[in-house]
This record gives structure tokens, C-alpha cells and sequence, in this order.
């Protein structure tokens, strides 16, 4: 669905038909994070994540820091993999686990004769 900012993101919902007024985020799920806002999807770095990666096993959470208020709210993002666990890296490039047997695949067709 396209965000408030007009960005895809699998992680963003609404509804408006027949009187309904709701909006969701269904990456906001850290308890320790500030309440999502729609205008948190301007700063937000999942839709370009999801762009860069579309592997079926990437799972994404964000995390809104409620305590920088003078200079806005900062919006981060959380990956892991559902198959390899936490991904220490950059979310953009993926789970390493997951790209090394992409990797040995794509050998293995090319090297065959
Ligand atoms: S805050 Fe980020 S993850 Fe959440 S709906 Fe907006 S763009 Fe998507
Ligand atoms: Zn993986």
C-alpha cells in the first residue's frame, strides 16, 4: 500500500471506506517506541529496505525514538531473518546466511557444463 508520504511499504495500512478512519503501521510493534504517527513514514527507511530486498524471509520492525524532539523524530529499522536470526548488517543488502546460498545456487548454474 502507499504510505502517507507516498512510498510503497507492505507495512502500511488504511482505511477510509464507509466512515472508517484508521491508519496503521504494522512495523510499529516495539513497546518501547514512541506511538507511530503517519508523518513518521517521511523519515521512515523500511520502504526503501523492502526496494532494495525482497527476500521472503526479511522481517522488519521499527523503532521511533520519542526523546529527540528538537530535532524531530527519528525513525529506524530493525531486520532479521526468519530463517538465520538478527541481522547485524545493513538491512538493504540482507541476511548474509541467505545470500551465500543465493550465492552457491547461482555458482552451481553457472558452472555447470
Ligand atoms: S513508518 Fe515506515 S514501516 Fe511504518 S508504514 Fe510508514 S513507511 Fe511503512
Ligand atoms: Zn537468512
Amino acid at each position: 500500500m502507499v504510505n502517507p508520504s507516498g512510498a510503497e511499504c507492505a507495512f502500511y495500512y488504511e482505511d477510509f471506506q464507509r466512515g472508517s478512519d484508521r491508519q496503521e503501521c504494522r512495523a510499529a510493534k516495539n513497546p518501547r517506541s514512541a506511538v507511530w504517527q503517519p508523518s513518521d513514514c517521511k523519515n521512515c527507511p523500511v520502504p526503501a529496505i523492502l526496494a532494495a530486498n525482497g527476500s521472503p524471509y526479511l522481517e522488519l520492525s521499527i523503532f521511533i525514538n520519542p526523546r529527540k524532539l528538537i530535532i524531530g523524530r527519528r525513525v529506524t529499522a530493525e531486520a532479521w531473518c526468519s530463517l538465520h536470526g538478527p541481522i547485524d548488517g545493513d538491512p538493504h543488502v540482507g541476511c548474509p546466511e541467505c545470500n551465500a546460498v543465493a550465492d552457491d545456487l547461482l555458482r552451481a548454474l553457472f558452472d555447470e557444463p
